[in-house]
């Protein structure tokens, strides 16, 4: 079974690639010719998940997933959430994000966050959703260098490390992103 995922991110793509079974073979936007910019207009992260595959699927007639991710924050009613990675404009600078979060978040008590990921799959006709949940909080100031947007200052649930503090080994196995390919995979693995 060839299946796209609507990314050009070889990492993302080698790393599902690795965990599927050899009858489900991965395909890159690259690989079927799809050079465009898919248009992310939508203004939910489930919404922007959902053009982009069906974007793929319209156009190439190909079955395909896409994945979408974001930051929610309670106290600022769900923001950044899909604008997570242009929160502080369309230069979409991580730095520039998290001091704007750390602006609109001072003084507030509730520093309740998660991230979400979003995989929407069009297979055989059908449409599927899987979502992804990583609580925790966000932290007053930076903390770590590893990971990448705003890790240094969300720290998960029943840890006192924040995700930029973990392994890239160790995110991965509590992440947001994580537990929706999990449910992708599973999935697949059930056809
Ligand atoms: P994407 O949909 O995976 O590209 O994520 C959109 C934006 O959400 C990123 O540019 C980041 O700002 C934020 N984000 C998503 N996942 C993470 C994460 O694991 N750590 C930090 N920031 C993230």
């Amino acid at each position: 079974m060839k299946l796209v995922f609507a990314s050009n991110n070889k990492n993302k793509i080698i790393e599902i690639q690795s965990i599927l079974p050899d009858t489900i073979q991965i395909l890159s936007l690259e690989d079927i010719g799809c050079h465009e910019e898919i248009p992310e207009t939508a203004n939910t992260i489930e919404g922007n998940a959902i053009l982009k595959a069906n974007y793929v699927t319209e156009k190439y007639g190909h079955d395909c997933f896409a994945d979408d991710s974001g930051l929610e924050v309670d106290a600022l009613n769900g923001a950044p959430g899909v604008f997570s990675a242009r929160y502080a404009g369309e230069h979409k600078n991580n730095e520039d994000n998290i001091d704007k979060l750390l602006n609109e978040l001072a003084g507030k008590d509730n520093r309740k966050a998660n991230f979400k990921t979003v995989i929407a799959l069009n297979i055989d006709g059908e449409s599927h959703l899987f979502t992804g949940i990583a609580d925790g909080k966000i932290i007053d100031e930076r903390k770590g260098t590893n990971g990448f947007g705003y890790d240094p200052v969300f720290q998960p649930e029943g840890f006192e490390r924040t995700f930029a503090e973990f392994t890239m080994q160790e995110k991965s196995e509590i992440s947001h992103r994580a537990k929706a390919v999990k449910q992708l995979i599973s999935f697949l693995k059930s056809l």
